[in-house]
C-alpha cells in the first residue's frame, strides 16, 4: 500500500487528487490488516480444539479397541470438539459474509411481538424466564426481522451464560428512536474489558468461557448487525451487579 509523496501544500487540483487517493490507500490499508488480523485469529481459534481432536483420535487409533473407557472418553471429546469447531466456523462465514456484502429484508418489525416470541423461545430451550416490559401494545421500526431476532437471541444467550439471576427485556421509543434493553444482574464485565468485548474473538476469561462454550463473536457479529441499520448498542455493566446492553435503531 504504498501512498504518493505531496511535497507541496498547494491547493491545486492536482494535489486534492492525491490526498484523496492517500486517504483512501489508508482505507484499504487499515481493511487489510483487519482481514489479515481475523485470518490469523480465526486460525488460532480453530487450532485448539483441532489439536484435542488429533491427539485424542490418535489415542484411539492405539489403545481404543482394548479400552473401553478411554474409548468412550476420546469419542466424547472428539464430538464436543467438532460441534464447537461447527458453531465456530458458522458464525466466522456469517461475519464474512456481512464483510463481502448482506442483503437486508428491511420491512415493518413490531418489537414488542418479537421479544415476547424470543422470549419463549428461550424459556422453552433453557427454562429460564425472560420478562418482557413495555408501555406500549406495538413498538414498530423499520429492520430485517431475521437478524433483529438473531440479534435479540445473542444479547438474551449471553445474559443467560453469564448471570443465573431474573432477565429483564426492556422495549420502547425514545425521541426518534425505538429501543431494547437487555438486563442481567449476572457477574458483570471488569471495567477494563468494556472497550473490547464487541472486538471478533474477544473474551474477558477465556478459560471460563471455554466451559460456557463461548467463542467471543456474538458480540462482535451483534454490533454488525446494529450497524447494518444504522442504530446504536451501548453497554453498561458492574462487575458482580449485572450488565445492560441497550440497542437504539432509527423509527423511520
Ligand atoms: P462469547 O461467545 O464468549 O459469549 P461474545 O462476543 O458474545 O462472546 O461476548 C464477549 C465477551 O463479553 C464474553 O466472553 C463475556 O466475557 C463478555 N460478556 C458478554 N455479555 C455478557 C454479560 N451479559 N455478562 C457478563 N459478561 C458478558
Amino acid at each position: 500500500f504504498k501512498k504518493l509523496e505531496l511535497k507541496t501544500q498547494s491547493k491545486d487540483e492536482l494535489y486534492k487528487l492525491g490526498s484523496t487517493f492517500n486517504k483512501m490507500m489508508d482505507i484499504l490499508a487499515k481493511n487489510f490488516e483487519k482481514q489479515q488480523q481475523f485470518v490469523s485469529d480465526a486460525s488460532h481459534e480453530l487450532k485448539t480444539p483441532l489439536t484435542v481432536i488429533e491427539s485424542n483420535a490418535s489415542m484411539l487409533k492405539r489403545w481404543g479397541m482394548k479400552d473401553q473407557a478411554l474409548l468412550e472418553e476420546s469419542v466424547e471429546a472428539i464430538y464436543s470438539e467438532a460441534v464447537r469447531m461447527h458453531e465456530m466456523t458458522k458464525q466466522m462465514l456469517m461475519l464474512a459474509n456481512h464483510d463481502a456484502e448482506w442483503n437486508l429484508d428491511i420491512k415493518k418489525v413490531d418489537f414488542v411481538s418479537l421479544s415476547k416470541e424470543t422470549s419463549k423461545l428461550m424459556k422453552n430451550a433453557y427454562g429460564q424466564h425472560i420478562s418482557v416490559h413495555t408501555l406500549y401494545d406495538r413498538v414498530i421500526a423499520n429492520a430485517d426481522k431475521q437478524k433483529m431476532k438473531q440479534l435479540l437471541f445473542i444479547l438474551l444467550d449471553n445474559a443467560l451464560k453469564y448471570s443465573m439471576s431474573p432477565i429483564e427485556l426492556y422495549v420502547g421509543y425514545e425521541k426518534d428512536h425505538v429501543f431494547f434493553t437487555v438486563k442481567d444482574h449476572g457477574i458483570g464485565i471488569p471495567k477494563e474489558d468494556i472497550a473490547h468485548i464487541f472486538d471478533r474473538f474477544y473474551r474477558v476469561d477465556k478459560a471460563r468461557n471455554r466451559e460456557t462454550g463461548g467463542i467471543g463473536l456474538g458480540l462482535s457479529i451483534a454490533k454488525q448487525i446494529v450497524d447494518s441499520h444504522g442504530g446504536n448498542i451501548n453497554v453498561v455493566s458492574k462487575e458482580g451487579e449485572g450488565t445492560s446492553f441497550t440497542v437504539t435503531l432509527p423509527n423511520n
